[in-house]
């Protein structure tokens, strides 16, 4: 069971290649992207971190320029004018009277928030310190302050913060420390204005009505920069950090839409810590725009180059696709050739690439493909052809005729039509391949066929069966159309000749007609009545056309040759053959000179049966042999009883190769006593040239016996004036075809003309048979021809009479 296969989705190549590298691009961007900004966050944090630092050495700064300045205030108060001071009062005294006098200016230009002055007594009597009190961390002061001798700074945050100073003073009337404080609010303050930064002072934490607890640290807002929006910014800060992490770095939150950094830093020697927090949206935006500017940049970057990659595949892409739906119908030929090729130059630039190669590839394939198409094609109807011409003749051949002929007999049979068929064969064809060799048989089959061509109605059909065979279908056509047609072509024959160097053969043909469906009523049947009929043709002398006739029908083709073999045995043994004698008339002399025997033959019946009818067949068994030996030992015994005789006799062709014929001829030539010019031995001109150099042999040997030659039918064949030269004939006996229609064929008057010239030239004396009329043998006196043989000069009969005066047939006594 077959398992039918979902074909596989389709996905264009120019969309996988953009795809894969939207991959690609997408994480190499993105890559960039997050490198570019995790360089620039750690920048930010680098630039944060030191600007963390800078604002704390700021406050430091601005812390110890503080204390500084306190210092130079606190040593400033023991020197004020102490007008009216009493005589004798000690350094307390003169001090709370300086301070009194100066208040107002201590306080609101000095902005000096305490003043307080320990004398050293006090300060040694004091107990052991307690560090949760201001007063004891004031005293820890003082105290350092006098046992270093010079000023000592704290930044006490107990509640709020304060820069204190303790400076040790010292005079004639005792020493204590002066310790003066103030407020860092102004500071905080002046910070926040200068830096744009908050700033938190943080203390462990109190129970107090008005202690700002920051919850989550567990510590208390001893000093803040904008309290109202400072503190809600503190407390954010601590729900999102430990104070450990604060400590470690700065950290960034963000708050109420607005990005803050904040650090918690430790006072040193101080009992607080620092928050510091300032705002950096700005720089967080200009971070965040430059992050994504530098996505926008990627993403259109991306873009583009999907964009121009989409620009550049697309009308390839198209291309291919094109060029791609076009290979299938490369494979098979139609009739309208490959199919659409591509134009090689449609879409060509400048510059060709892979698809233009493809492109020019495809085409130059198509091409090659519809050239071999094309010559497929040419092959294929040479084929048709061939299977129904015959390729030597362009005529159809056996096979279509066959069809054809079927068809128009159904057709015939069914519709009560009739038509003829010529069965056409030529005359000795086989003599023209044999003497000329095949080129000019083949040659001679070719203007046959051209000649018919001509000689037939475009609605016949002529075909060449075979060989030397060719065939004229005449629909609708009757007996006399037939027979019209056929002695037409027997008469345009006639005219045609075809020569080689030394030969020159004369067409002729046998035509056996037949009618249908009178004679045939299918295929094989009318074409076996047509050869029977073309057989007849010949058997009747050939160059003739028969009409097939229903008592013919039962002698079929070799069962007449079988009884004629029977035939011929039996008149052998019984005597069935007889002679009979045609006179030859020496013209000159208006003589009789001599008789050509002729055989016959007596059927059983009493019919008297021609040569022509049983000489073929004889020759074909060999039976040929004892006619001749028969013949010529009829003709010497009557030699040899009438002395004064003399005699013609024909030789079948045979002889020539026949050592046993020529053997006998040897033993009783010699026998017969023969005198000079008694006995004309006739072979015809086809036999001798056959083998040349046994006839010459031969003819040789039968002169050394005192017989003589003729070259019987010469003409019929060929007629080469060089085979006249080499054959040592006495005779040449022109074919009676040449002298039948002498009276009015210039052809034949011109042929005889010559012939008889050369013979001359060679000394031969020429014969001329089937004189038939008075103008004839005048013609041939004319024309010096010696001898005249024929119906008008005497038909062959049984009468052997000698030499005696020829009396024209009106003139007979
Ligand atoms: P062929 O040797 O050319 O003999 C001449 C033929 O022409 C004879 O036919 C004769 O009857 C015929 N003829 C004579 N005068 C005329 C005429 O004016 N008009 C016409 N139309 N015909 C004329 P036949 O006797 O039927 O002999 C036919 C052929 O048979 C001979 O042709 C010859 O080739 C062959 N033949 C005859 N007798 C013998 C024979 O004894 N031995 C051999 N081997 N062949 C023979
Ligand atoms: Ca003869
Ligand atoms: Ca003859």
């Amino acid at each position: 069971m077959s398992v039918s296969v979902p074909p596989p989705r389709f996905l264009s190549l120019k969309w996988k290649i953009i795809l894969s590298l939207s991959l690609v691009l997408v994480i190499s961007n993105a890559a960039i992207v997050m490198f570019t900004d995790s360089r620039a966050q750690e920048q930010f944090r680098i630039e944060q971190r030191q600007s963390m630092q800078t604002l704390f050495q700021a406050l430091n700064k601005q812390l110890e320029a503080s204390n500084a300045n306190l210092g130079r205030v606190a040593s400033l108060v023991s020197l004020l004018d102490a007008e009216q001071l009493p005589a004798g009062a000690d350094l307390r005294q003169r001090l709370r009277h300086v301070l009194d006098l100066h208040s107002a200016t201590l306080e609101l230009e000095w902005d000096i928030s305490m003043v307080r002055f320990i004398d050293s007594s006090t300060l040694n009597a004091f107990p052991a310190p307690n560090p949760d009190d201001l007063a004891e961390v004031l005293y820890q002061l003082a105290r350092q302050a006098q046992t270093g001798g010079s000023q000592a700074a704290a930044l006490v945050c107990q509640p709020e913060c304060y820069q204190y100073i303790a400076t040790p003073l010292i005079d004639q009337s005792g020493s204590g420390v002066l310790l003066v404080g103030r407020s860092i609010a102004d500071l905080v303050l002046e910070f926040h204005r200068i830096h744009d930064a908050r700033l938190a002072f943080l203390v462990p934490p109190r129970q107090g009505p008005d202690a700002s607890l920051v919850e989550r640290w567990q510590l208390d807002v001893a000093a803040v920069s904008g309290a109202q929006q400072g503190l809600p910014l503190l407390q954010a800060f601590a729900n999102h950090f430990s104070t450990r992490q604060l400590a470690e770095a700065p950290r960034l939150m963000r708050y109420e839409g607005d990005w803050y950094l904040g650090q918690l830093a430790t006072g040193r020697a101080d009992n607080n810590l620092r928050m510091m927090i300032f705002p950096v949206s700005d720089a967080m935006h200009k971070l965040q725009g430059n992050r994504q500017t530098t996505i926008v940049i990627s993403l259109a970057g991306l873009l583009l180059a999907e964009s121009l990659m989409l620009l550049f595949l697309w009308q390839p892409m198209k291309r291919l696709r094109s060029l791609v739906s076009v290979l299938p119908g490369l494979g098979g030929c139609s009739d309208d050739g490959v199919g659409e090729l591509p134009n090689p130059r449609k879409g060509a630039y400048l510059v060709n690439d892979e698809v233009d190669l493809l492109a020019n590839s495809i085409s130059e394939l198509g091409q090659n493909l519809e050239a071999s198409c094309r010559a497929r094609d040419e092959a294929e109807q040479h084929l048709l052809w061939l299977a129904n011409h015959d390729p030597l003749t362009n005529l159809y051949n056996r096979r279509y005729f066959q069809q054809q002929l079927e068809q128009m007999l159904g057709r015939a049979l069914r519709y009560q039509r009739h038509g003829a068929l010529l069965y056409l064969d030529l005359d000795q064809f086989k003599n023209v391949n044999d003497l000329s060799g095949h080129r000019t048989g083949d040659s001679l089959l070719q203007q046959v066929a051209a000649l018919l061509r001509k000689n037939v109605r475009d609605t016949d059909l002529l075909a060449r069966l075979g060989g030397d065979e060719f065939a004229v279908l005449i629909p609708e056509g009757d007996q006399e159309a037939a027979e019209a047609t056929a002695k037409k072509i027997l008469q345009r024959l006639k005219s045609l000749t075809i020569s080689d160097d030394s030969h020159a053969h004369r067409v002729s043909a046998s035509i056996g007609i037949a009618l249908f469906p009178r004679h045939g009523a299918n295929v094989g049947d009318l074409l076996a009545n047509a050869d029977l009929a073309m057989y007849q043709a010949k058997e009747a002398g050939r160059n003739r056309y028969y009409l097939f006739s229903a008592s013919d029908q039962a002698r079929e083709y070799l069962g007449l040759r079988t009884r004629f073999q029977e035939k011929i045995n039996r008149a052998l043994e019984h005597g069935g053959f007889f002679l009979q004698y045609q006179p030859v008339l020496n013209i000159r002399e208006e003589e009789v000179v001599r008789h050509e025997v002729l055989i016959r033959m007596r059927d059983e019946d009493g019919t008297v049966v021609p040569p022509d009818r049983f000489i073929n067949v004889a020759e074909q068994t060999g039976q040929i042999r004892e006619i001749d030996r028969w013949v010529v030992q009829q003709a010497l015994e009557s030699l040899q009883e009438q002395p004064a005789l003399r005699l013609a006799v024909n030789l079948s062709g045979a002889v020539i190769v026949d050592p046993q014929m020529q053997a006998w001829l040897r033993e009783n030539l010699p026998k017969a006593g023969l005198r000079p010019g008694q006995l004309v031995l006739e072979l015809t001109e086809t036999a001798m040239v056959s083998n040349i150099v046994g006839a010459v042999e031969l003819m040789r040997d039968m002169h050394s016996l005192g017989a003589e030659f003729a070259l019987d039918d010469f003409g019929s064949g060929f007629a080469s004036y060089a085979y006249l030269k080499q054959l040592p004939v006495d005779y040449v006996k022109i074919d009676g075809s040449f002298i039948q229609g002498l009276a009015t064929s210039e052809d034949d008057q011109l042929f005889v003309k010559a012939l008889v010239e050369v013979a001359h030239g060679l000394g031969k004396q020429v014969v001329a048979e089937y004189v038939e009329d008075a103008q004839t043998l005048d013609i041939l006196e004319h024309y010096g021809v010696d001898f005249g043989q024929g119906y008008y000069i005497g038909r062959p009969g049984s009468d052997l009479v000698q030499q005696v005066p020829f009396r024209p047939p009106g003139n007979a006594v």
